[in-house]
């Protein structure tokens, strides 16, 4: 056990990134096919040999959205790989426009699984998206963008770039017909009928779901309780928690992400999917946008030159507090190896009886209390800034993936501290007003690593402002500034930004989405 502490701070002190798949497993040696191949986001549509000189860890080409196809929104996008601390490129990416059909009511056979149809990704989705509007009578339609950041391998990444949309759009077409109808509080039971449509002897043998179809049909006629009624049950029967359409698409994204990781449980068995990957996503539904999060890209609206943050990042530090509540609560999940407390450096075993500080799941503040033997192990969560870990293995807290994720030479799991839930913001974008150097910036951490969000949002306000408004190009090739701001330029000791400062050495993927398409399409 010494040995694999010293070693685990011996990786978390030189200052590795992430876990790599050598040193982890979890990939490399299987004899299983991929579930996808390796490649870059679809709509780069770069050639094999392309695919190939992506991978140069020393020129690292900043790759771009090619002018003559389009994205949503002429949304742009670049990325360049990183400088050698994996293979292949780890970020994924993926972008589409989604129709979701409300599923066929009556003669639908239980195992029709296909949902949404994809509708359209290249070229011209925008104008598609026009065009889905006008049978939306049918349905509806969403837009959607996503990042995805994978350690440990690119399989989880790569997966979770092909299928997740899928997952939402399942997701959605559950609620599609209480979405479209938004002067409609969602039913709490769906399925119920009016009162008045009901068989006699509902009104005399009240089931609990038949008292909810009551409650639902008098609270839409505005007469919730009839107080006159002697038939009508007293009315705290009656309470019931109204339930937005916003919470119906959360809910539908925070479910897709949850069968999107057992889905990727359970296919490690039969494919080779490496590793992890975190999950940003942008999902544009009936005027609103929702961005769900789950790890440490980040996503900010840029509005007037001014930042909006739209996500939270879930590292070992933002998530410490729950991380050591589990581990408090099931205390076996640490091995012998492992304690739920943090201390601000290691314990030794001559301070064993003196008063250190530390503190527990229930505190933000630090506290001291004498040293026992149990508080040698090493802390559940250590380590600052980019370089804290949980159980000394891995720097992100959220994401999809690493079912076998071991910590090194041991048998304990890291899965069970991970959560694959995102934390959903929504933006109203359709009722506020936004010009065409409104953008909303999605990146994975290496953007954020070595630039803050007023250099960012200073970037891309300048960029804008020297480009030509009609340009429909600009986006793009405001997306290859700010990577290659972030990448640096190679000088004999190593890649170096503006002041200079150390560039990011990981790889780094940039959305840029102009904000005023969202005030025209709802
Ligand atoms: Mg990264």
């Amino acid at each position: 056990m010494l040995t694999r502490v010293k070693s685990a701070v011996a990786s978390l002190m030189g200052g590795m990134m992430t876990a790599d798949a050598e040193h982890f497993g979890g990939g490399g040696g299987s004899d299983l096919p991929l579930r996808f191949p390796y490649g870059r986001p679809e709509f780069l549509g770069l050639s094999p040999d392309e695919v190939e000189c992506s991978a140069d860890h020393v020129a690292r080409p900043i790759l771009i959205l090619k002018e003559s196809s389009r994205l949503p929104w002429a949304t742009g996008y670049a990325e360049v790989i990183n400088a050698g601390k994996s293979s292949l490129n780890e970020d994924q990416a993926c972008c589409e426009v989604m129709a979701v059909k409300p599923r066929p009511t009556g003669s639908a056979t239980p195992n029709q699984t296909s949902a949404a149809r994809r509708r359209s990704s290249l070229p011209n989705g925008e104008g598609l998206g026009l065009r889905d509007n006008l049978d939306s009578s049918e349905g509806v339609t969403f837009h959607y963008w996503a990042l995805f950041d994978g350690h440990a391998g690119s399989g989880a990444a790569v997966v979770a770039s092909r299928l997740l949309h899928h997952h939402i759009a399942r997701h959605l077409q559950e609620v599609v017909d209480v979405l479209r109808n938004p002067a409609l509080l969602p039913p709490t039971c769906l399925g119920e009928e009016p009162v008045n449509n009901h068989h006699h002897h509902h009104h005399h043998h009240l089931t609990p779901t038949s008292q909810r179809a009551l409650t639902r049909a008098a609270s839409l006629r505005g007469a919730a309780g009839a107080p006159g009624s002697p038939s009508t049950p007293p009315v705290r029967f009656f309470t019931e928690k109204k339930v937005s359409h916003e919470s119906l698409v959360v809910g539908a994204i925070e479910n897709a992400f949850k069968d999107m990781d057992s889905q990727i449980g359970k296919e490690k068995m039969i494919y080779n999917i490496s590793g992890g990957c975190t999950a940003l996503v942008v999902i544009f539904l009936l005027g609103k946008l929702y961005v769900g999060n789950a790890g440490d890209s980040r996503a900010v609206i840029i509005r007037a030159g001014e930042v909006i943050p739209v996500s939270r990042e879930f590292t070992p530090e933002s998530e410490r507090q729950r991380l050591q509540f589990l581990a408090y609560m099931q205390p076996y999940l640490l091995g012998n190896d492992f304690t739920h407390l943090e201390f601000p450096r290691r314990v030794q075993r001559k301070e064993v009886g003196k008063k250190m500080l530390y503190r527990d799941f229930t505190m933000s503040g630090w506290a001291y209390k004498t040293m026992e033997n149990e508080d040698l192990k090493f802390p559940l969560v250590f380590g600052e800034g980019k370089k804290a870990r949980v159980l000394a293995t891995i720097g992100v807290t959220r994401g999809l993936g690493d079912h076998d994720l071991k910590v090194h030479d041991s048998n304990i799991y890291i899965k069970p501290f991970l959560s694959c839930f995102p934390e959903v913001k929504v933006y109203p974008l359709a009722q506020c007003d936004h010009d065409a150097d409104d953008v909303l910036v999605l990146g994975t951490d290496g953007l954020w690593d070595v630039l803050s969000n007023q250099e960012v949002a200073e970037a891309v306000t300048c960029f804008l402002a020297n480009c030509d408004p009609d340009d429909q190009h600009r986006y793009t090739m405001a997306a290859q500034d700010l990577v290659m701001r972030a990448r640096g330029v190679l000088r004999d000791r190593g890649w170096r930004i503006s002041d200079d400062r150390l560039g990011s050495g990981d790889d780094i993927s940039v959305y840029i989405i102009p904000l005023m398409h969202g005030n025209r399409e709802t």
